[in-house]
């Protein structure tokens, strides 16, 4: 996997002039490829192919876009070992994972769309004047540029992209430029299952210069992004300046709240395991364990038990559990933030160090009794860290669980089906989950509120972002002189 292609642009691999940037496999250090960065120009060169490629596309008919998006599918499945082990080799992400959940995701959400492209209609028909008869068309938006984060590289792009194609509209995607290769392979894949030239284009270049580029630029219209919440910020800004439409996909600070009646077994296992999927750096991850007072101690030491018994270590090893961070920057960054912690209170139950191991790793790490203010409480970590405080009665748990600028994910664990409605309803988030945290599937939408940002991605519900409402309204009398005429020009 070495001297690989950046780019893809109007249906080729483009040879780009930025500065080498070499993909590192976080388990080890070394390089899994290089490749040149693009640049603004590749920007300018990507926008143009997918505006000349607009027309075409928006106008195929919806069987002709599902067609392309259900053989994308198929091949998509054919090359699943290829996307798996480019998806271990450029985040460290443990390859049971990207077997399991990755790939198979993805390759669900394309064949999602691929039936969805063909239900597309506009709202009912009505002589709502009396004198006109209304309809609604909904149009393909037109360009959608879209920039993606390194967590889930393939499924990130997957869920930006392929709505946009089944709703006709042609994509421009800047990945992370440190996990560019799952993206490049959709692109190419894309290519083989007969999407025209110009409808898919990725540029694969930093996010300060190609980013900004992508998402500042006169002629798409909309910016679509996943990643952090003060880059979305600049995202967004750098949209607003042309009045483009944003879907903002951002951070999160999940609550998992525990009630005195909840299977105490099962919110330990869960907790465990919605902490530390992927290496806890997943945006609906379980961050803030908030749990009755009466299972607090039980509920502490059953995850630290876990937690202990969890398998850290080489990521294509199907036996391991939880593989490296993202990059050693990243690592070290956990790792300050964990050891802040006991000056704002915080106890580290179990975890709070590196293994010795060569690459970017962390232990699985529960903190207990966190203060309210506390940076570990408040701030997206995005590592394998759990922290945890206890709730007196049902109110103080769902403030504590709304005491947060982020809106994402939260789930709620209990037994009594009123504590779980009221639970669904008064948690400010995007997904609640009872009994359970982290499934997500394709026909139903993933998206966030306040500083998680707005819109969605997956189901029908994200055709919302790629698609425009228009109003047709045809006169149904057929004569000359209108009866509202009179009102403008009274001429008899
Ligand atoms: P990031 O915000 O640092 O980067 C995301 C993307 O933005 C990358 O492609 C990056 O190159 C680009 N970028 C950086 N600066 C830019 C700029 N000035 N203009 C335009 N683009 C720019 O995020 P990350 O570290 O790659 O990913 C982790 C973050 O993503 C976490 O905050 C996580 O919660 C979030 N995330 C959210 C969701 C969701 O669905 N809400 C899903 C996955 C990840």
């Amino acid at each position: 996997m070495s001297g690989a292609v950046g780019s893809w642009i109007n249906g080729a691999p483009v040879a780009t002039a930025g500065a080498t940037h070499h993909i590192i496999d976080p388990a080890t250090g070394s390089t899994v490829a290089d490749y040149a960065l693009a640049t603004p120009a590749d920007v300018d060169n990507a926008v143009a192919a997918a505006r000349a490629a607009f027309p075409g596309w928006a106008n195929a008919t919806p069987a002709e876009r599902s067609t392309v998006l259900a053989k994308l599918a198929t091949l998509a499945g054919d090359a699943a070992e290829h996307l798996i082990a480019e998806e271990v080799a450029q985040t460290g992400k443990p390859v049971r994972l990207a077997t399991e959940f990755d790939v198979p995701g993805s390759i669900d959400n394309i064949d999602f769309f691929a039936g969805a492209a063909r239900h597309l209609e506009g709202k009912a028909t009505a002589e709502y004047s009396g004198d006109h008869t209304s309809s609604i068309r909904r149009e393909a938006v037109g360009v959608v540029a879209t920039i993606t984060p390194w967590n889930y590289p393939l499924q990130m792009a997957v869920w930006k992209v392929i709505p946009a194609l089944a709703a006709g509209c042609s994509v421009v995607i800047k990945p992370a430029e440190i996990t560019p290769l799952t993206t490049l392979t959709l692109a190419r894949l894309a290519a083989e299952a007969g999407l025209p030239g110009g409808v898919f284009n990725v540029v694969s270049g930093a996010g300060g210069d190609v980013g900004a580029a992508l998402a500042g630029h006169r002629d798409v219209d909309v910016v679509t992004f996943t990643g952090s919440t003060d880059v979305g910020r600049k995202v967004m800004a750098a949209a607003a300046i042309h009045g483009h439409r944003t879907q903002l996909e951002l951070g999160g600070k999940a609550p998992f709240v525990v009630f005195d009646d909840a299977d105490l077994d099962a919110a330990i296992e869960g907790a465990v395991a919605a902490s530390l999927i992927n290496t806890g750096q997943d945006c609906t991850a379980a961050t803030r364990a908030i749990v009755a007072r009466d299972l607090y101690d039980d509920f502490v030491a059953g995850v630290a038990e876990v937690m202990s018994r969890i398998v850290v270590g080489d990521p294509h090893d199907p036996d391991t559990d939880l593989g490296p961070l993202i990059s050693f920057a990243h690592r070290d960054k956990v790792a300050g933030m964990v050891a802040r912690a006991p000056e704002q209170g915080g106890r580290i139950v179990t975890g709070g160090q590196m293994p010795d191991l060569p690459g970017a790793f962390y232990r699985p790490t529960l903190i207990a009794d966190v203060a309210e203010t506390s940076e570990v409480y408040r701030d997206e970590i995005f590592g394998p860290v759990l922290t945890v405080r206890p709730f007196t009665d049902d109110d103080d748990a769902l403030r504590q669980a709304n005491d947060t600028d982020y809106g994402l994910a939260a789930s709620a664990w209990t037994r009594d089906v009123y504590r779980a409605q009221r639970a669904s309803r008064e948690i400010n988030a995007g997904c609640v989950w009872i009994n359970d945290h982290i499934p997500i599937i394709s026909e139903m939408p993933h998206g966030g509120v306040g500083a998680s940002g707005f819109g969605k991605d997956m189901s029908d519900y994200s055709f919302e972002e790629y698609l425009t409402v228009k109003h047709v309204m045809s006169d149904i009398t057929g004569v000359a002189e209108k009866g509202w005429h009179r009102t403008v020009f009274n001429k008899r």
